[in-house]
Protein backbone atom coordinates (compact mmCIF):
# COMPACT_ATOMS: atom_id res chain seq x y z
CA UNK A 1 0.00 0.00 0.00
CA UNK A 2 1.20 3.14 -0.84
CA UNK A 3 1.31 5.67 2.56
CA UNK A 4 -1.38 8.12 2.39
CA UNK A 5 0.74 11.01 2.10
CA UNK A 6 -0.62 14.23 2.58
CA UNK A 7 -4.20 12.63 4.01
CA UNK A 8 -4.09 15.10 6.93
CA UNK A 9 -7.43 16.89 8.37
CA UNK A 10 -6.57 20.62 8.58
CA UNK A 11 -10.17 21.90 9.03
CA UNK A 12 -13.38 19.86 9.45
CA UNK A 13 -13.75 21.53 5.96
CA UNK A 14 -10.28 20.17 4.33
CA UNK A 15 -7.59 17.92 3.92
CA UNK A 16 -4.06 18.66 2.84
CA UNK A 17 -4.18 16.82 0.26
CA UNK A 18 -6.91 18.64 -2.04
CA UNK A 19 -4.44 21.06 -2.52
CA UNK A 20 -1.52 19.05 -3.61
CA UNK A 21 0.15 18.65 -6.97
CA UNK A 22 -1.93 16.32 -9.20
CA UNK A 23 1.43 15.07 -10.03
CA UNK A 24 3.96 15.00 -7.63
CA UNK A 25 1.56 15.77 -4.45
CA UNK A 26 4.03 18.38 -3.37
CA UNK A 27 1.99 21.13 -1.68
CA UNK A 28 2.65 24.44 -0.12
CA UNK A 29 -0.42 26.50 0.95
CA UNK A 30 -0.42 30.11 2.06
CA UNK A 31 -2.07 30.14 5.45
CA UNK A 32 -3.87 33.85 4.64
CA UNK A 33 -5.31 31.79 1.76
CA UNK A 34 -6.78 28.93 3.57
CA UNK A 35 -8.11 30.94 6.27
CA UNK A 36 -10.24 33.29 3.83
CA UNK A 37 -11.29 29.77 2.35
CA UNK A 38 -12.46 28.25 5.20
CA UNK A 39 -14.46 31.89 5.79
CA UNK A 40 -16.18 31.22 2.11
CA UNK A 41 -16.85 27.99 3.18
CA UNK A 42 -18.48 29.03 6.37
CA UNK A 43 -20.70 31.88 4.67
CA UNK A 44 -21.42 29.44 1.90
CA UNK A 45 -22.29 26.18 4.14
CA UNK A 46 -21.51 24.28 1.53
CA UNK A 47 -18.59 21.79 0.26
CA UNK A 48 -15.70 23.59 -2.05
CA UNK A 49 -14.27 21.43 -4.12
CA UNK A 50 -10.53 22.34 -5.18
CA UNK A 51 -10.15 22.09 -8.94
CA UNK A 52 -6.50 22.97 -8.65
CA UNK A 53 -4.22 24.49 -5.52
CA UNK A 54 -0.34 23.87 -5.66
CA UNK A 55 1.23 23.33 -8.94
CA UNK A 56 4.86 22.57 -9.15
CA UNK A 57 5.93 24.37 -12.25
CA UNK A 58 5.58 20.65 -14.86
CA UNK A 59 2.26 20.69 -13.81
CA UNK A 60 2.07 24.78 -14.27
CA UNK A 61 3.04 24.49 -18.10
CA UNK A 62 0.95 21.17 -18.24
CA UNK A 63 -1.92 23.25 -17.50
CA UNK A 64 -1.67 26.22 -19.84
CA UNK A 65 -0.31 28.38 -16.40
CA UNK A 66 1.28 31.75 -16.58
CA UNK A 67 4.70 31.69 -15.56
CA UNK A 68 3.88 33.82 -12.81
CA UNK A 69 1.10 31.72 -11.51
CA UNK A 70 0.41 32.20 -7.27
CA UNK A 71 -0.45 28.47 -7.55
CA UNK A 72 3.36 27.82 -7.73
CA UNK A 73 3.51 29.66 -4.37
CA UNK A 74 0.76 27.69 -2.91
CA UNK A 75 -1.07 31.77 -2.91
CA UNK A 76 -3.99 30.38 -4.82
CA UNK A 77 -6.91 28.04 -5.15
CA UNK A 78 -9.23 27.38 -8.43
CA UNK A 79 -12.38 26.03 -7.00
CA UNK A 80 -16.68 25.38 -7.84
CA UNK A 81 -19.34 24.11 -5.62
CA UNK A 82 -22.17 22.03 -6.48
CA UNK A 83 -25.78 23.60 -6.89
CA UNK A 84 -24.13 27.14 -6.62
CA UNK A 85 -24.25 29.31 -9.08
CA UNK A 86 -21.02 30.87 -9.99
CA UNK A 87 -22.22 34.02 -9.95
CA UNK A 88 -23.63 33.17 -6.55
CA UNK A 89 -20.27 31.83 -5.53
CA UNK A 90 -18.53 35.44 -6.75
CA UNK A 91 -20.51 37.44 -4.76
CA UNK A 92 -19.64 35.45 -1.64
CA UNK A 93 -16.24 35.43 -2.10
CA UNK A 94 -16.10 39.34 -3.22
CA UNK A 95 -17.23 39.85 0.50
CA UNK A 96 -13.72 37.64 1.82
CA UNK A 97 -10.46 39.34 1.60
CA UNK A 98 -9.03 37.72 -1.19
CA UNK A 99 -6.56 39.86 -3.63
CA UNK A 100 -7.17 38.56 -6.42
CA UNK A 101 -10.62 36.95 -7.84
CA UNK A 102 -11.27 35.05 -11.58
CA UNK A 103 -14.50 34.38 -12.81
CA UNK A 104 -14.05 31.40 -14.95
CA UNK A 105 -17.73 31.10 -16.15
CA UNK A 106 -17.94 28.84 -19.46
CA UNK A 107 -15.06 26.83 -17.48
CA UNK A 108 -17.47 27.06 -14.13
CA UNK A 109 -14.84 27.73 -11.75
CA UNK A 110 -13.61 30.70 -9.51
CA UNK A 111 -9.96 31.57 -9.34
CA UNK A 112 -9.13 33.25 -5.54
CA UNK A 113 -5.35 33.98 -4.62
CA UNK A 114 -3.24 36.22 -2.05
CA UNK A 115 -1.00 38.21 -4.34
CA UNK A 116 0.48 41.25 -2.96
CA UNK A 117 -0.20 44.63 -3.88
CA UNK A 118 -3.44 46.25 -5.43
CA UNK A 119 -6.65 44.15 -5.29
CA UNK A 120 -7.28 42.38 -9.12
CA UNK A 121 -10.89 40.99 -10.44
CA UNK A 122 -10.94 39.55 -13.86
CA UNK A 123 -13.70 37.86 -15.79
CA UNK A 124 -13.12 35.72 -19.05
CA UNK A 125 -10.28 34.07 -20.68
CA UNK A 126 -7.84 36.81 -21.02
CA UNK A 127 -5.84 36.30 -18.32
CA UNK A 128 -6.46 32.21 -18.53
CA UNK A 129 -4.19 29.95 -16.24
CA UNK A 130 -3.62 32.47 -13.60
ZN1 LIG B 1 3.81 18.33 -9.62
ZN1 LIG C 1 -6.16 29.66 -10.76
Amino acid sequence: MVDKINDIELTEYFSLYEFECPCCKRVMLSSDLFTRLNHLRMAINRPIYINSGYRCPEENKRVGGVAGSYHLLGMAVDIHVKDLLLYDLLTFAQEIDFNGIGFYEKKGFLHLDMRPGPKHFWKGKELIGY
